[in-house]
């Protein structure tokens, strides 16, 4: 769909613009967030120039926003009238990682960062425009536009059209797919309204989907010059009717240009030898002594029976039905026994909230539903945890299961996406392997994976030990994926 531009790159390093609708420390809800700010740092480190362009939400917190400077503001028109817009640039410099957030208080005032599709669309609509107009407000043109999930999906379709004759219209785009699930759809004349684009894009090949419907993904998706995904399993998977979320042809149609790279973690966040949040820090030398620490200190914090000898399983997770809270819920009380305590960390759906405060209640110092969201937490049970679970229904990459492998704990996963492309199944008789997986999505496989698990542990404390240190020696950091995203970045400069 996009028209390859016969345009060499600018000589000198690599520039890229990432584009993306959360970013950790700012704002994070999710994986995105942890992403937009672990790959940039690493693509720096292999002497790539960096910009990172975010919405200023009034929800970031103060202590951020007291470090940003202004640099510039103009007006932008959006929607069919051309009504016209403030576009405000505040910049932030943090370690070596060029933030430009964009400020506009009639857009960016409400929501946690989101509200509703209702008014997130035009939201988006106009954090895509504005993002390329900042591009050639500051004159910075990069090589290649990095754009992230629904909410960037209108940039590569801006690039191609209203921008194309601009100077960032040299810049190619890549639009990354972290979750297939949301897609910006909605009306067709609220797009049109809201993008002020021609009416030839709301035909079947870009935005429509039905009689009535737009979808913003679909657009971006067909105008993007590449598509990633954060994992080679889920790439195939999103190609098929059962992942694909009704953009299956779609994306086969367009599997020339898809590829799946496996997302990293920031280990320098997440190393349990430096982690302050930690009672007892560790590394793979000491893990098998410390563990114990951190899992006594995890008990008392929660109120569970403190006892080293538990088998103890964390789940950290969003509440959705796509994390597999199902299959936990049906095998819940088979898989609690005497030498067996959980731990939820986790808020979403009230249903699943509720299910894990009731089993709380019924195994009073053996299971604990923590239903907040606490970074804190989170390190501690990553640390004092025996096992970590994650059988979701579907899962683009997952980053608990990496984070839990850091820190010497051992997934229970569903052999979906990057759940299957990470963990590999231990093997009794071999004795390879870093988890303990199932493949269908049915309760009795994952009870029967989680007995499993137990039962090396109770009874096999050598083979337990030794998926622990395989687990930390893996390499989970972002070097080799960001090595893979500059390899694309640098065949589309050319
Ligand atoms: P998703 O992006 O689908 O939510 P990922 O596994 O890719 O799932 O990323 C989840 C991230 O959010 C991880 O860094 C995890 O530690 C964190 N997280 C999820 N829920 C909580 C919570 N309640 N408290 C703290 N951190 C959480």
């Amino acid at each position: 769909m996009s028209e390859q531009k016969d345009l060499k790159g600018t000589p000198g390093p690599m520039k890229v613009a990432f584009i993306g609708s959360e970013c950790y420390p700012f704002i994070k809800t999710g994986g995105l967030g942890d992403v937009m700010y672990a790959l940039p740092k690493a693509l720096i480190r292999q002497g790539v120039e960096v910009r990172v362009i975010l919405p200023c939400y009034r929800c970031i917190p103060d202590r951020f926003k007291e470090k940003m400077t202004f640099r510039g503001s103009f007006m932008m028109d959006l929607t069919l009238e051309g009504r016209t817009f403030y576009v405000g640039i505040m910049e932030s410099v943090v370690d070596g990682v060029t933030y430009d957030f964009i400020d506009n208080r009639e857009f960016f005032d409400w929501g946690n960062p989101y509200t509703g599709l209702w008014e997130d669309i035009p939201k988006y609509c106009y954090f895509s425009k504005a993002s390329l107009a900042i591009l050639n407000y500051l004159n910075w043109v990069p090589d290649v536009i990095s754009c992230h999930d629904w909410q960037a999906a209108l940039v590569p379709v801006y690039l191609r059209t209203r921008f194309d004759l601009t100077p960032v219209g040299a810049a190619r785009s890549v639009l990354t797919i972290h979750n297939l699930r949301f897609q910006g759809i909605c009306s067709i004349a609220h797009l049109k309204y809201w993008t002020g684009l021609p009416d030839f894009l709301f035909d079947y090949p870009v935005f429509k989907i039905n009689d009535s419907e737009a979808n913003m993904f679909k657009g971006g998706l067909a105008y993007a010059d590449r598509i990633t995904t954060v994992s080679a399993t889920y790439a195939e998977e999103i190609q098929t009717d059962f992942y694909g979320e009704g953009l299956n042809g779609h994306l086969w149609y367009h599997r020339e240009k898809l590829k799946g790279i496996v997302n990293g973690i920031d280990v320098d966040i997440w190393n349990s030898r430096t982690d302050k949040l930690l009672p007892a820090p560790y590394g793979e030398e000491d893990v098998l002594a410390q563990k114990p620490a951190n899992k006594r200190a995890l008990q008392e914090r929660l109120g569970l029976a403190v006892d080293e000898s538990k088998f103890v399983v964390g789940l950290i997770s969003r509440l959705t039905d796509q994390k597999g809270l199902d299959l936990i819920n049906t095998i819940f009380t088979q898989m609690m026994d005497d030498d067996t305590q959980v731990v939820i960390l986790g808020t979403g759906d009230q249903r699943y909230e509720d299910a894990f405060r009731y089993y709380e209640s019924v195994y009073p110092g053996q299971v604990c539903a923590y239903i907040k969201y606490d970074e804190s937490l989170a390190h501690q049970i990553y640390a004092g945890s025996d096992a970590l679970l994650v059988p979701s229904l579907f899962e683009p990459c997952g980053l608990t299961q990496l984070i839990a492998m850091r820190y010497g704990t051992v997934p229970i996963v569903r052999e979906t996406g990057g759940l299957k492309d990470t963990v590999e199944p231990f093997n009794e008789y071999t004795g390879e392997g870093n988890g303990f997986t199932f493949d269908q999505y049915r309760a009795e496989l994952l009870l029967d994976a989680v007995r499993r698990g137990r039962e090396v542990y109770l009874n096999d404390r050598a083979s337990w030990d030794a998926i622990v240190l395989r687990d930390m020696e893996k390499d989970v950091s972002w070097e080799r994926s960001a090595s893979l995203y500059l390899e694309l970045f640098e065949e589309l400069k050319g």
